[in-house]
């Protein structure tokens, strides 16, 4: 080659290593913009979630004690029994206009209660009665438990909270709501100023009021669906699906629901008023009849495509119960109405789960892991701390396997009426093999603690990691909630609701698959059964808890979508510090989606989200199959996933090093439970 040429490509191939240096530095520089970016972008959604929680305190003080703020684990809300039948007529008090009128302004006026249903604010107005205080003395008390809510009619009060004076409360203020939900600790006093007269109301008689209201609405609403000649070959079950799915609907006087010659798209009921139904003779309207209460009209449009054969209009206003067609055929398989007898399928036995066989465990062959460095060096490891006790990693003396042991004050347990809860979570738990689900082995018991030998799932908790890297991306959040879908699809077919799912209740095992753990709010549930319990975390409850509607299967899938939501953004949708307004911004559903969410997450999360439980995604006719289906699992193989065959993307956030290495790590507790013989845990 001639030596130009030589000193040419030589030159070439100095300036071609000077440009692929300037694209590493470039490429480089790049990587750190979008690092910053990323830096930023976490930043802004802290300053966001800051400004939201400054946007959220409470202008005035709270009354009730407060559960941590989401930054920190959610507290939990264990029910208590409902007592027995109370009769509506017999706690209703009398209440002149203006009594009325002060008492509505004052609910009206309230975050909370505003909210609840036009017919329990109505019943709650008439369940309000009077109770004087004379000057000095105290109607609630700073770490007492609450049972009653106050509204202020005449006087002044005063609220203090450690001895400092907070604010006066005047006529028609509102205070001690949150204790008309569930027992909490008042978190100030509150003391008359003056001569006070308040209307005030227990929890007990509230929640039992408006849950034998809600039942036997229920069942008046089946009793008028079984007089319609569409439906009444669908089985119970059927039908208290589609109350499930039907809205009410207001009418004015004169207003036409539907019109002779129009295309039928909904069927309604009518609940109070009368209605008229008109024919078109001749150019002029002719009255057929008149219908009234538990009557209904258009149940041919559910199921054909026809038009109307009549004009309904009201005489009168009108209350309609309502289902339109597309929510109708989501509801219910349209191809049974004909003949159908499904009675058999749905109750269909289970095969009963082979149950262990009563374990080779024994509790003198587990020995204590102990830290094997650190400052709690050589002392046992603790894996966590709940409610109740706490769970400790164990092995057996040849070192085959590790177990988490869960231990739990029997006397605790007593105390906080949870016997039966511990209980079912030992029944649930023995008969479940599921590997989604925590597997228990063992149970054991002395004079002071029940024990419980369960799988040791090494990851660590979803709730750590999350807050480790403050939200997960799409395919980890994809991955995780699969798992969560594989356990409720077990946990429903042996109808079995969850009901307390949330990250600190999700466990990585040393794949980096997902199990569900803590057992406590589990119940077993009839199809078409409801039940009235008030229980779960705050931010994950569905509307219907929060309503005392009575609940099913159906929370599992609302908080199926708090949970997607809360893994992709980091804090879950409805949050605040105050509980009161959590149950208000959920009972308001306005769904707010940051703006890196995509458009997928956001249609699943709103459709699980959904506030009438019959018309949420994964309670439909199809059921879970419909939460498999939709498009944000599009690149999930659920064959695989359950096999066991699929990489978990969630592997990278497992730190390696001492099998305790993904845990929050606890000091030894030298204090001993005392001792408990009441003999409630016979069966453990
Ligand atoms: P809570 O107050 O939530 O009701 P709890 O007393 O019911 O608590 P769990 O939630 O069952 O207790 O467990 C407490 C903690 O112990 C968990 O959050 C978790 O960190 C840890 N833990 C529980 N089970 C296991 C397990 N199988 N493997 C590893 N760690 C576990
Ligand atoms: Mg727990």
């Amino acid at each position: 080659m001639p030596a130009v040429m030589e000193k040419q490509v030589a030159d070439l191939q100095l300036q071609l290593e000077k440009q692929c240096l300037i694209n590493q530095e470039l490429q480089r520089q790049n990587k750190e913009l979008e690092q910053r970016l990323q830096e930023k972008e976490k930043l802004l959604q802290s300053l966001q979630s800051q400004y939201q929680d400054l946007a959220d305190f409470p202008s005035q003080c709270s009354i009730e004690s407060e559960p941590e703020f989401r930054k920190s684990r959610a507290a939990v809300i264990a029910s208590e029994p409902i007592p027995e039948k109370l009769e509506i007529a017999a706690s209703t008090v009398k209440k002149s206009g203006s009594e009325t009128a002060l008492i509505v302004k004052a609910i009206q006026k309230n975050d909370f209660l505003s909210r609840l249903d036009e017919e329990q604010i109505a019943m709650m107005v008439d369940l309000l009665r009077a109770s004087n205080c004379k000057p000095g003395e105290e109607v609630i008390k700073e770490g007492c438990e609450g049972d009653s809510m106050y509204i202020v009619a005449a006087g002044e009060l005063i609220v203090t909270q450690a001895g400092q004076d907070l604010r006066t409360l005047n006529v028609g203020d509102v205070f001690g709501e949150l204790a008309i939900l569930y027992n909490c600790k008042r978190t100030a006093t509150v003391k008359a100023k003056t001569l006070v007269r308040l209307w005030c109301m227990e929890r007990q008689t509230y929640r039992t009021i408006i849950t034998n209201k809600s039942k036997k609405k229920r069942e008046q609403l089946m009793g008028f669906l079984k007089t319609s000649r569409t439906l009444k070959d669908l089985n119970d079950v059927q039908l208290s699906k589609i109350i499930d799915s039907m809205e009410e609907v207001k009418y004015q006087d004169k207003e036409v629901i539907v019109r002779e010659g129009a295309e039928g798209n909904a069927f309604y009921i009518i609940l109070k008023g009368e209605v008229l139904v008109t024919k078109n003779v001749n150019g002029h309207q002719k009255q057929i009849r008149r219908m009234g209460k538990g009557e209904h009209f258009g149940e041919q449009a559910l199921i054909r495509e026809v038009l109307r054969t009549a004009t309904c209009t009201t005489d009168g206003p009108v209350t309609c119960f309502s289902i339109d067609k597309e929510v109708f055929e989501e509801t219910i398989p349209v191809e049974h109405l004909e003949l159908f007898d499904d009675s058999k399928v749905m109750q269909e036995a289970e095969t009963p789960a082979k149950s262990l066989p009563s374990s080779t465990l024994r509790f003198k062959d587990l020995v204590p892991v102990l830290y094997q460095e650190g400052r709690f060096q050589g002392d046992p490891v603790t894996l966590g701390v709940g409610g109740f006790g706490r769970v400790e990693l164990m092995t057996t003396i040849n070192h085959g396997k590790y177990y988490a042991m869960k231990r739990v004050s029997k006397k605790q347990i007593v105390a906080k009426r949870q016997e039966e809860h511990m209980l079912f979570e030992k029944k649930i738990l023995r008969a479940i093999q599921c590997d989604f689900i925590v597997r228990l082995y063992a149970t054991f018991k002395d004079t002071r603690y029940i024990y419980m030998a369960m799988e040791f799932c090494s990851g660590g908790e979803i709730w750590t990691k999350l807050k480790e890297v403050g939200r997960f991306d799409e395919p980890i959040a994809v991955f995780c909630t699969a798992c969560v879908v594989e356990a409720y699809a077990y946990l429903h077919k042996k109808n079995i609701m969850y009901r307390d799912l949330k990250p600190e209740n999700l466990m990585l095992d040393q794949r980096g698959y997902i199990k569900l753990v803590d057992f406590g709010f589990a119940k077993e549930l009839m199809r078409g059964d409801k039940t009235y319990s008030f229980v779960g975390t705050p931010e994950y409850m569905a509307p219907e808890i929060i309503k005392n509607q009575g609940h099913d299967f159906a929370v599992d899938f609302w908080s199926l979508g708090i949970l997607i939501f809360e893994l992709l953004v980091g804090s879950p949708p409805f949050s605040s510090s105050e509980p009161q307004k959590i149950y208000a911004k959920i009972l308001d559903g306005e769904l707010k989606y940051p703006p890196y969410m995509g458009e997928a997450a956001k249609s699943i999360i709103s459709k699980l989200c959904r506030p009438r439980p019959g018309q949420r995604l994964g309670n439909t006719k199809n059921g879970i199959k419909d939460v498999r289906h939709h498009r944000w699992f599009s690149s999930m193989n659920w064959h695989k996933l359950r096999m066991g065959q699929l990489e978990a993307p969630t592997v990278r956030l497992i730190r390696k090093g001492p099998c305790y290495i993904n845990f929050d790590r606890f000091p030894l507790d030298h204090t001993k439970a005392d001792e408990d013989f009441s003999g409630w845990d016979r069966e453990f």
